[in-house]
């Protein structure tokens, strides 16, 4: 047995699973893990030796998912089967979701294929077990997929040795990118592909839930078989590592749109600013409310909103002082608010304020 911990993978589920030793908060991914096909599929109508290459499997990168599992003590959900069945990176909606042609070949056995069985029979219950391993953590887990590339394409070497695909949440990337290369990596930011695509499995996953993660494309050469790609990621954890630390304490990012009511991205965001508005029109109109007595209740106040926006502010490049971005909040400057209507706290509520500090800061 080669992991301490829970391994399954039953006869019926699309996925391969390692369960997590408590409390790592990250979860690995392998869209891309496996050549095989579940029974009755045979070979796709493709010849055998197609499944021993990249179109049917990313070379290596199932052995990579595994040592980093093991290393960090993390989850992970790999693919149990092949990508020529169903691409698990691909929304349900994808026009390449079942493949017809990869890479020049035709694939037979998916010219008639019923593609909302194999969505329902594979696509989505390694999603579902995803999501489930994402409630399941505490807190905001991060996400890293693992993928592999081919050393050509189309007759032209790829330079890189390492790819960070991310999209519009670089929180992980960019420390990734950044440690890849003082390691000595040739490394493509955003390359060889692009991780703008919407509805592929980080965007689900991560972008949706507001989640940090990251992408990692190795090229296959450097992980061609077990071993190669067991010593790769040993290379890779000390890097992932660092990057988990520069980039802070994961917290969530987003705010995930109800699944039921399809709504663009934009509608989402003025759904949650036009909440974000009336409960600052609410704590303007509560202004009996004192901001020692929100912090002892609910660790916040107007202030803390204030710093929130300043914040926010400062990650899109816009540079607010403290009391700019409080006003925000108060309607006034925050020092016409406290003459009007701050109270002097009594001793009850300074005691309650000693005690809630040290809950927070022990
Ligand atoms: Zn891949």
């Amino acid at each position: 047995m080669r992991f301490k911990y829970r391994f399954s993978m039953t006869e019926d589920e699309p996925f391969e699973y390692i369960s997590p030793r408590a409390g790592a908060g990250l979860v690995f991914l392998c869209d891309h893990a496996s050549r095989a096909l579940p029974p009755g599929f045979g070979h796709l109508g493709l010849a055998p030796e197609l499944f021993a290459t990249h179109i049917a499997s990313d070379i290596g990168a199932a052995e990579v998912t595994r040592t980093l599992a093991a290393h960090f003590g993390a989850s992970a959900v790999l693919a149990r089967w092949s990508r020529l069945l169903v691409d698990l990176n691909r929304g349900e909606d994808d026009p390449t979701l079942v493949m017809m042609l990869s890479d020049g070949s035709v694939i037979p056995g998916n010219r008639a294929a019923c593609v909302a069985e194999r969505i329902a029979r594979f696509h989505r219950p390694y999603h579902a077990r995803i999501a489930e391993e994402i409630a399941a953590s505490d807190g905001a887990p991060v996400l890293i997929s693992m993928h592999s590339f081919t050393p050509a394409w189309k007759g032209r070497a790829r330079p890189w040795h390492v790819g960070v695909l991310w999209d519009r949440d670089a929180r992980l990337a960019r420390p990734l990118i950044a440690g890849l290369e003082r390691a000595g990596f040739t490394v493509g930011d955003n390359e060889p592909y692009s991780g703008e695509l919407e509805n592929d499995c980080l965007y689900r996953h991560g972008t949706l839930n507001g989640l940090p993660h990251a992408l990692i494309e190795i090229r296959q050469d450097l992980i061609a078989d077990d071993a190669a790609a067991r010593a790769f990621a040993l290379r890779l954890a000390p890097i992932i590592e660092a990057a988990l630390a520069g980039m802070g304490a994961a917290h969530i990012r987003f705010t995930r749109p109800l699944g039921a009511t399809a709504m663009d991205e934009k509608t989402r965001e003025s759904l949650e600013a036009a909440a974000f508005r009336r409960l600052v029109a609410h704590l303007r109109e509560r202004s009996d409310v004192q901001n020692i007595d929100l912090m002892n209740l609910a660790g916040f106040c107007r202030n803390c909103l204030g710093d929130w926006y300043r914040e926010a502010a400062a990650e899109k490049g816009i540079v607010l002082d403290k009391d700019e971005a409080r006003e925000v909040v108060y309607g006034m400057k925050p020092a016409e608010w406290k003459r009007k209507y701050q109270k002097e706290a009594t001793p009850a509520q300074q005691a309650a304020f000693t005690a809630a500090q040290k809950k927070t800061h022990s």
